[in-house]
């Protein structure tokens, strides 16, 4: 396909505020593909050129597009600033200067992979010299492009494609383009809950059918999507849902890693991977809860995995944690956080080292051991990891039976400065990508407060005024997320609660996420004074969940949705949430309902 198509299916993408036409777009696209364009699709159409995990990034700021930009078009770098700055965005300049241009080679209709490669190759220019490369590889480009193409090619490198196409809607879309219905999407979601690549995903069921789809397995390097825990009211409850007897661990309130670890040297060990990079040597990766690949960051937890974790394979999971050896106490999640940094990574994992506290085995030894039983892949864990290791420990584990055992070691792990608890059950699988009843987490509560915090996503921003002027912000509107629906509804508009300099913050997110129609998948009545991409995940504490006719967050036929009462922010959570991760309407309902429990106690 040329890219010229495609570029006409972003034209149409970006045009449309509902989702069902979004599906409906992506699945004539993909019909129109060839096979093994598909893959290529599916990261262009998200802005990227390899899966989310994988840390390839085009890395170019708006200044050095438009040195790009201006080079491909003879004109000054100044003038391409200026024609941005008047129409808002770089892509459209791009778009401007290409139509005006006179000389042009371009009409060559280069092909999806020949654009895809060509953007590939600027993502991984490195050493030196590296910004004239990508300039010089960008402006080339865009010279070869019609203006169409030309804007939407500028928008992937500066990360502003805003499309609003999430993963589940490219799953739909791929199930109605091949299958002529959505009926496939449980079984390709299954698949990519194993390798987190959509476009790896989207190319075998295009090539080798749902048969080739039901063969894919956990492979190390490509992060595995986390299971996720439920909210119960009380112990009891609890231990309906878990049985007898059932195991509970502390609720650690840092950030969680999946590590995979592979030994290709050791005799009898299958190849490594090739995209875990050189053969023959130790490899750890490190997963952080949304699918990034984290192990640059922490160079401490990586080297710990080599020491302490014995298997010639693994992938196990646990949170990290900032941990002071000497009083032996836990940090707070703000002095933990501290780690998740780009720049001073070494000074900064002398001074907060991490433990990371272990607890799940997903792969050992080239298999897949996620369907064992928890209890059996909890002893396979501590049979491989090290009993005296620094970095990696194992999470502390005891087999409960009562509500009086589970308070007493609520109580316990609270008092040691923990979240709380995690319940799990004996004899669950390990469920990729799913929230469930197999783990309950219980955190601690504030009397006459809603028992958990609400994870939402920004969805737009009012503008400030009198004293607020001077931070861009002076409110905001946050959404929650429907899963059934996979939309973003509306469900508390926040004006207080917020420092100067949190508020500072909103602004300069909310100016990089500035879109200017309603994104496809934002169901809202309420208009803000500017929509933003559904994308930041904030941490929102309220008094109460209340219904309301205002919001459209579960909204029923008579009318009545979902509000929080006296929002205020706990923290961004922007590093470790994507917004498919924030709190879904089931969720709320639950906690709607929970509130009354509380109430009459
Ligand atoms: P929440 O983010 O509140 O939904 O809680 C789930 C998160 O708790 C997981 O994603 C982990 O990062 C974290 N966590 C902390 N301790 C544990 C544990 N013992 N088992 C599982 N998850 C844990």
């Amino acid at each position: 396909m040329h890219f010229s198509t495609l570029s006409k299916y972003y034209e149409k993408l970006e045009a449309t505020s509902k989702r069902l036409e979004l599906i409906d777009i992506l699945s004539k696209l993909f019909k129109q593909a060839k096979s093994d364009e598909i893959g290529k699709i599916c990261y262009l159409i998200q802005g990227r050129v390899a899966p989310f995990f994988e840390p390839i990034e085009m890395g170019m700021a708006e200044n050095i597009v438009a040195v790009a930009i201006a080079r491909a078009f003879n004109k000054e770098k100044e003038h391409v600033i200026k024609l941005y700055r008047k129409l808002g965005n770089m892509g459209i300049a791009a778009e401007e200067l290409s139509r005006n241009h006179e000389s042009r080679i371009r009409n060559q209709e280069l092909t999806i992979s020949q654009v895809f490669n060509e953007l590939l190759k600027i993502a991984k220019f490195s050493g030196e010299g590296t910004v004239e490369k990508k300039v010089s590889a960008l402006s080339g480009l865009l010279k070869k492009l019609d203006p169409i193409s030309a804007k939407h090619v500028v928008n992937i490198p500066l990360g502003t494609l805003r499309l609003g196409i999430g993963d589940a809607t490219v799953l739909d879309s791929l199930s109605l383009s091949k299958h002529g219905d959505k009926t496939l999407r449980p079984v390709l979601e299954d698949a990519y809950n194993k390798t987190s690549d959509l476009g790896f995903v989207a190319e075998t069921f295009f090539k080798k059918g749902i048969n080739g789809i039901k063969n894919i397995k956990l492979t190390l390097g490509k992060p595995i999507r986390p299971a996720l825990a439920e909210r119960l009211p009380s112990a009891d409850e609890a231990i309906k849902r878990l049985g007898n007897e059932f195991a509970a661990e502390p609720k650690f309130d840092g950030f969680r890693v999946q590590i995979h670890l592979s030994r290709a040297h050791l005799r009898g060990v299958p190849q490594a991977q090739h995209h875990l990079g050189g053969g023959g040597e130790e490899v750890v990766q490190l997963f952080s809860r949304n699918l990034e690949n984290t192990t640059h960051a922490f160079p401490d937890i990586v080297s710990g995995a080599k020491k302490e974790i014995k298997a010639k394979s693994a992938i196990l999971e646990g949170e990290a944690i900032a941990y002071n050896p000497q009083t032996q106490e836990f940090l707070p999640f703000q002095e933990t956080t501290k780690r998740r940094r780009k720049y001073k990574i070494e000074e900064m994992a002398k001074k907060l080292p991490l433990v990371l506290f272990a607890f799940d085995l997903l792969y050992l030894n080239g298999k897949d051991i996620t369907q064992k039983p928890y209890r059996q892949r909890r002893k396979l864990l501590e049979s491989i990891v090290s009993r005296n290791g620094g970095v990696i420990k194992i999470a502390q584990e005891k087999i409960l039976k009562s509500t009086k055992e589970i308070t007493e070691f609520f109580n316990e792990a609270i008092s040691e400065g923990l979240e709380g608890l995690m319940l799990k059950k004996l004899d669950s699988p390990y469920i990729a990508g799913g929230r469930g009843f197999h783990w309950i987490k219980f955190k601690r509560t504030q009397a006459g407060q809603l028992t958990d915090s609400v994870d939402c996503v920004l969805l737009g921003v009012y503008s400030g005024k009198g004293k607020r002027t001077e931070f861009g912000v002076g409110g905001l509107l946050v959404g929650v997320y429907d899963e059934k629906k996979d939309e973003f509804v509306s469900i508390s508009r926040i004006g207080t609660g917020l420092t100067d300099e949190e508020f500072r913050k909103v602004n300069e997110i909310s100016k990089q996420l500035r879109v200017v129609h309603k994104p496809a998948r934002v169901n809202s009545d309420i208009t803000p004074s500017y929509w933003v991409e559904p994308k930041v995940v904030l941490e929102i504490q309220a008094d109460e969940i209340t219904r309301s006719p205002i919001h459209t967050a579960g909204r029923d036929r008579e009318g009545l949705g979902y509000a929080l009462r006296f929002p205020r922010l706990v923290k961004f959570r922007e590093a470790d949430k994507r917004a498919e991760d924030a709190t879904t309407v089931e969720e709320i309902k639950k906690l709607y309902k929970q509130q009354f429990n509380h109430y009459k106690k």
